[in-house]
């Protein structure tokens, strides 16, 4: 549903993005890890025609793309049917998004009186409410505590695969990547560049020496 190929980007004399290639296609589950400030959020960006690379092809074959963002774009004055509302003014969708997401009972609260995790499910709801076939996902874990981080990602993962929404989930953390994807990307370097691509056949492939490897240098 997407392609890129060799990608660059400068924010002025700063090299961002060093020729990346990508291909995503129908329900992929795919992460992209690598460290803080290499330029994750720039690909996203680029990939959801936020931002116009320097050089570089783009193909796009979707028609509606969600993208949950590292800060909050919610709205602290409005509650959380208002929040979909902005974006989806579809009641039927509106409460099925709720339910998807666990929010079923908490439409008339503020973004200031839901917990981080309450939070961000307010957040997945808005980029899911259009039913969207690709999802980008930036660092959408961070700063949640480990077992709100857990459920999320369980609730998740289910979520999207019975939605059969495809997804790049732009992270540091590889056992978020692992947990949610099933192929990841390493990016690395100034300007970024994938310097691996893993597939994960199954879950046992963690245990690879080599994979064992590779995680250490990340
Ligand atoms: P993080 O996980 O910390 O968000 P990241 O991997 O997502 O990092 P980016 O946010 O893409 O990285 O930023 C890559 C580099 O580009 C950083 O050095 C950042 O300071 C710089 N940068 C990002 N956006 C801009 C901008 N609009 N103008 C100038 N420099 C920018």
């Amino acid at each position: 549903i997407l392609e890129l190929k060799g990608i660059f980007k400068n924010y002025g004399k700063l090299p961002v993005l060093g020729g990346i290639d990508l291909k995503l296609f129908e329900s992929d589950a795919v992460a992209i890890v690598g460290p803080s400030g290499c330029g994750k959020t720039t690909l996203l960006r680029v990939i959801a025609n936020l931002e116009k690379p320097d050089s570089g092809l783009i193909n796009r074959f979707y028609n509606r793309l969600g993208f949950v963002f590292q800060e909050d774009r919610l709205i602290p004055w409005y509650n959380v049917r208002k929040n979909l509302e902005l974006v989806c003014d579809d009641e039927r969708k509106i409460q099925r998004t709720l339910q998807r997401v666990g929010l079923a009972g908490f439409e008339h609260y503020k973004p200031g009186q839901l917990s981080g995790g309450m939070k961000q499910r307010l957040n997945f709801a808005r980029a899911l409410i259009v039913e969207p076939e690709l999802l980008l996902l930036d660092e959408p874990f961070r700063s949640l505590d480990t077992p709100t981080k857990i459920r999320l990602i369980n609730d998740l993962s289910v979520l999207l695969e019975n939605m059969n929404i495809g997804y790049v989930l732009v992270t540091h953390d590889m056992r978020e990547a692992l947990s949610l994807a099933k192929r990841i990307y390493i990016m690395r370097g100034r300007p970024a560049k994938f310097v691996h691509h893993i597939e994960l056949r199954n879950k046992m492939d963690f245990f690879d020496p080599s994979f064992l490897q590779l995680e250490k240098t990340i």
